[in-house]
């Protein structure tokens, strides 16, 4: 995952878009918590800015202050490999001309190599992002404007990409063509915002105006804003995970918003199973809508069992499973008087590999819970992501591996329920067409080329 961000400012603007972009960024926290970066331009010369951590940390006034005029982008970055690879923060500037942030993942980048390879430019240590940048930069330096430059560069992007550009006088924000990952577009009082979620917006205090279309590049400079479809599309393809864990439920997707569909899906989940039970717990804080929907149709009464440290961040994304477990402990504790003697509904969005769920199960028994009944607003993960979600190993995921059974026998409750599929695609209110749902399905829409090979049936 990851989150962007750009502003398009008129100048003068009254807030300059660094300090825009940095808010906007602090709102796509959720999105990657690894390391944050800002680049900005005033028309003269582009200004970069990027370090390690979360938003509040990296930056402080003079490095705002430092990344002058109207025009940001910005990137929070999430660790998608075991170690933090210093070197790929984004954003990306290759040349001086050009700024580039990614969200999303390319499975494949053996056309883009063979391409660069081509034309003499080495590759190295480059990830998928930085060799995208490569490309663009090529056309660049041959003449060619940032937008004719990502249009030319754009075949070769087999994958997943939610893109912002910069050069010393535009944005570009563009998306692959199954528009797998977010990404929106907003009206600010003299300018426009372009975000990966929604809620990014409302914390710039701009106007949701639409998302940016499959296979769509969108230019915004002095003569305000131009669109081009830069590939054939056969409509949205987003992934529907970003619905059940990822973005925030204050966003709107596809024109709905996600804490409802959240409460849908565990409406739908109290719809397909009964259970006797005493209380319903979310696992703090992606669950709750689900588990408010779930005790609203099965009229077990809700309650917060669980309580967080909200000042630790997201455990999955710590990368060795040793920091995992010592993480999980330390950021949820059971709240006795909600558990003891209890039958506990426990719902959490997701099992990946098993080890969260385990432990919560464990917890909640020392805690003195009666049963414990666990329930999963969305079906079996049993296919790897390789769209910029960090379950890139078949092996680790535990539903691949193993009967609905097997897993409740590992993390010992007392029963174990999965939402089905078709439940999770009425929950959204939409058409199961305009979704990805490959971690459920195996079924990919973009080309895998290579590593289909880590797939199995
Ligand atoms: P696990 O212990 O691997 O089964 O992790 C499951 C937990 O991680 C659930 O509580 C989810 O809310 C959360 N989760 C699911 N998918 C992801 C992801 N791609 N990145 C970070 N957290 C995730």
């Amino acid at each position: 995952m990851c989150g962007v961000f750009g502003v398009y400012g008129n100048d003068p603007v009254p807030v300059s878009a660094s300090v825009l972009t940095f808010y906007g960024l602090w709102a796509l926290q959720h999105r990657g918590q690894d390391s944050s970066g800002i680049g900005s331009s005033d028309g003269e010369e582009i200004y970069t800015y990027a370090d390690d951590g979360l938003v509040a940390h990296v930056y402080d006034g003079s490095a705002l202050e430092r990344l002058r005029g109207s025009l940001a982008i910005g990137h929070n970055r999430y660790c998608t490999s075991g170690v933090r690879e210093n070197s790929y923060k984004q954003p990306i500037v290759k040349g001086d001309r050009f700024a580039f942030v990614h969200n999303g993942n390319l499975p494949s980048t053996v056309a883009l190599e063979d391409f660069l390879n081509g034309c003499g430019i080495e590759t190295g240590f480059e990830n998928d992002s930085g060799m995208m940048a490569l490309a663009i930069n090529y056309h660049i330096e041959r003449g060619a404007s940032l937008s004719e430059a990502i249009v030319s560069s754009y075949p070769y992007f087999t994958g997943a990409f939610s893109c912002v550009a910069m050069d010393l006088n535009s944005i570009v924000a563009f998306r692959d063509s199954c528009g797998i990952r977010p990404l929106s577009i907003g009206k600010l009082s003299g300018g426009f915002v372009v975000a990966s979620e929604t809620c990014a917006l409302d914390t710039v205090g701009a106007t949701f105006l639409r998302d940016v279309a499959p296979g769509e590049m969108v230019v915004i400079d002095k003569n305000g804003v131009r669109s081009t479809q830069i590939s054939s599309t056969s409509g949205s393809r987003l992934d529907i995970f970003e619905f059940v864990y990822f973005s925030r439920p204050d966003s709107l997707l596809l024109g709905k918003r996600v804490n409802e569909v959240r409460r849908n899906l565990g409406r739908e989940l109290a719809g397909e199973y009964s259970v006797k039970a005493d209380v319903v717990v979310p696992v703090p804080d992606s669950a709750i809508p689900a588990a408010m929907g779930f005790s609203e149709v099965s009229g077990i009464p809700f309650d917060h069992g669980l309580i967080k440290n909200r000042y630790i961040h997201r455990t999955f994304i710590q990368p060795t499973l040793e920091m995992r477990e010592r993480d999980l402990r330390m950021k949820l504790n059971p709240l006795p008087e909600s558990i003891i003697g209890k039958r506990v509904v426990l719902v959490d969005d997701s099992i990946v590999r098993g080890t969260t769920m385990k432990k919560l199960v464990n917890l909640l028994y020392s805690a003195g819970a009666r049963a414990v009944e666990v329930v999963i607003s969305s079906p079996p993960i049993k296919y790897p992501d390789f769209y910029g979600i960090n379950t890139p190993i078949q092996s680790e995921l535990i539903a691949a591996r193993w009967s609905n059974e097997e897993i409740r026998d590992y993390i010992g409750s007392d029963s174990l329920s999965y939402l089905s599929y078709d439940g999770m695609i009425k929950a959204t209110g939409l058409s199961e067409g305009l979704f990805s749902t490959s971690c459920f399905t195996g079924d990919y829409p973009i080309d895998l080329f290579e590593k289909k090979l880590e797939v199995g049936g």
